[in-house]
């Protein structure tokens, strides 16, 4: 596969560079702030970099017209709004978190939702690595967005953390929680992987990670 990546110098860009470089993928295509390069069209583009990027992301997508995937966080209602309007015209994956874990603890907190009686408090935590920039975490949003009310979130920004998440549910009698703990970024890259061989064999639409690791 031929790919490209915005934001390659940054950690997850380079944690790509290296899984994909491992597979036998091809890089063609990359952007940073030293400048574009470019050898050949990719077959997808992928977006690890920050909000501020997006437009110029949003420009190659449309000029090259191939699948692209959004990793990036801390987009606002109007930039996700234009990721949608892309996907119109092309594939496209937006999503907050590319590990199986934290798919599988959004499920599990779906359950909960359902099953739990409607007066138990519910909290979120996430603490990660002391160069995030945004707070809280994109999947902490995405966890929240289960529910229908407000839920409270706390951040911790601390060392090398790569992503811990928690939610926690309490009643006067118990509490029950569920983590999750990204131990690498490569976890992350794997996920990114998966839907690039996924996103580039459709025609138009978005979809979350969630979309393709239930897809089977
Ligand atoms: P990073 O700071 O290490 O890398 C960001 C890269 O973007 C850098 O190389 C930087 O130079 C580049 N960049 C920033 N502004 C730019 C500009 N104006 N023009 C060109 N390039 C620019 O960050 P990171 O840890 O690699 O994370 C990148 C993004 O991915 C963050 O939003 C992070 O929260 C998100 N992230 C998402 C997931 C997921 O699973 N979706 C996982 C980890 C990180």
């Amino acid at each position: 596969m031929k790919y490209g990546v915005i934001g390659i110098n940054g950690r997850m860009g380079q944690e790509i560079y290296e899984l994909f470089k491992e597979k036998g993928h091809q890089l063609v295509f990359s952007y940073d702030k030293d400048g574009e390069y470019k050898e050949d069209k990719p077959e997808v583009l992928i977006d690890f970099s920050l909000p501020e990027v997006l437009e110029t992301t949003l420009e190659y997508a449309r000029e090259m017209q191939v699948p692209t995937i959004f990793g990036t966080t801390g987009y606002s209602d109007q930039q996700l709004a234009k990721i949608e309007d892309l996907s119109k015209q092309i594939p496209v994956v937006q999503a907050y978190n590319f590990s199986i874990g934290i798919q599988m603890l959004l499920k599990t907190t779906e359950f909960l939702k359902d099953n739990l009686p409607e007066d138990w408090d519910i909290e979120i935590s996430e603490t990660h690595h002391r160069f995030k920039k945004d707070r809280p975490s994109g999947t902490a949003i995405t966890i929240a967005d289960v529910f229908d009310r407000e839920i409270h979130t706390t951040s911790k920004r601390l060392g090398n953390v790569a992503g811990d998440h928690s939610i926690e549910f309490g009643s006067l009698g118990e509490v029950l929680s569920v983590n999750h703990r990204a131990l690498s970024r490569r976890t992350f890259a794997e996920g990114v992987l998966k839907s690039a061989k996924f996103i580039i064999q459709q025609k138009t639409g978005l979809y979350s990670f969630q979309d393709i690791l239930f897809q089977e």
